[in-house]
């Protein structure tokens, strides 16, 4: 998959390319990255990429000339993809967006900086936008990191064990499990004792009750999209009915829960 990079800071994508994941992914091909710099396609001695904003105000504008120039160089080595604008008014990232990307042969992200780009850009040369969330960054590049991040990782063969990916939080709509490492005893919390049972099917059926119990209590929202599994509603039931009972058992003699209530 190849990713082309749009920005006025060019080293700080490169960094982001040098280490980890992204390196290997790189090294072995899964992943072609290059980075345009956007100020190689500006015109004159000072090569300037921004300008004051028409109408007046703060902040300056990223210029349409500098970025047509430098869209049309990055589809000349990525014909087929698509131009993305990161920006906060762009569709959410997310992971299904992430698995939607990473099944393009290539991608083109272009970063914004100061107030953003001239809108004729967005309007005329950009596919469609993404946002990392409703926060607003200083720039672009960030946001496109992340964008690489997620779905770098799900190309076939980037990560050491191909299965680690469909464990992750949001694959399936379910939270990741819990983890552990040695030590078995760390500041006097233990290690489950069935993780060191070595007995596969208990393992694998605690890490999918954890996982539901997880989900449950840090996202029910998920649990409520798609369908349960027959092994998830019976424990859901089975909590239910435990909660059922303490509640009963408080019926009378515990404290109001309500707003205001004592
Ligand atoms: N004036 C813009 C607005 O309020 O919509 C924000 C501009 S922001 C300071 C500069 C650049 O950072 C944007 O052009 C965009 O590329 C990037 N950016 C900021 N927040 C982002 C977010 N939540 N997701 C993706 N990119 C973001």
């Amino acid at each position: 998959m190849k990713f082309v990079v749009l920005t006025i800071f060019p080293e700080l994508i490169e960094a982001f390319w040098s280490s980890g994941i992204m390196r290997r992914a790189r090294e072995s091909g899964a992943a072609i990255a290059k980075v345009i710099n956007i100020r190689d396609h500006a015109q004159g001695r000072h090569q300037v990429t921004d300008d004051r904003p028409y109408g007046g105000g703060c902040g300056m504008v990223m210029k349409p000339e500098p970025l047509s120039a430098a869209i049309r160089a990055a589809k000349q080595g990525a014909p087929q993809a698509p131009v993305i604008l990161l920006s906060p008014q762009g569709r959410r990232f997310d992971q299904a967006l992430a698995q939607e990307l990473s099944t393009r042969p290539e991608l083109i992200l272009l970063c914004g900086r100061y107030e953003g780009v001239d809108e004729r850009v967005s309007e005329t040369l950009v596919d469609f936008e993404i946002s990392l969330g409703d926060f607003v960054l200083t720039g672009g590049e960030v946001a496109a990191m992340a964008v690489m991040d997620a779905t770098v990782r799900l190309l076939p063969g980037v990560l050491g064990n191909e299965d680690s990916a469909d464990q992750d939080s949001f694959c399936n709509q379910r939270l990741d499990h819990a983890h552990f490492t040695r030590p078995p005893e760390f500041e006097g919390r233990q290690v489950p004792e069935v993780l060191l049972s070595g007995h596969h099917d208990l393992i694998a059926q605690w890490r999918r009750t954890d996982a539901l119990l997880r989900t449950f209590a840090k996202r029910p929202d998920l649990l409520r999209q798609g369908r349960l599994s027959d092994e998830e509603s019976a424990l859901l039931r089975a909590w239910h009915r435990e909660i059922e009972c303490i509640l009963r058992g408080q019926a009378g003699g515990g404290s109001d829960p309500s707003p205001g209530g004592r």
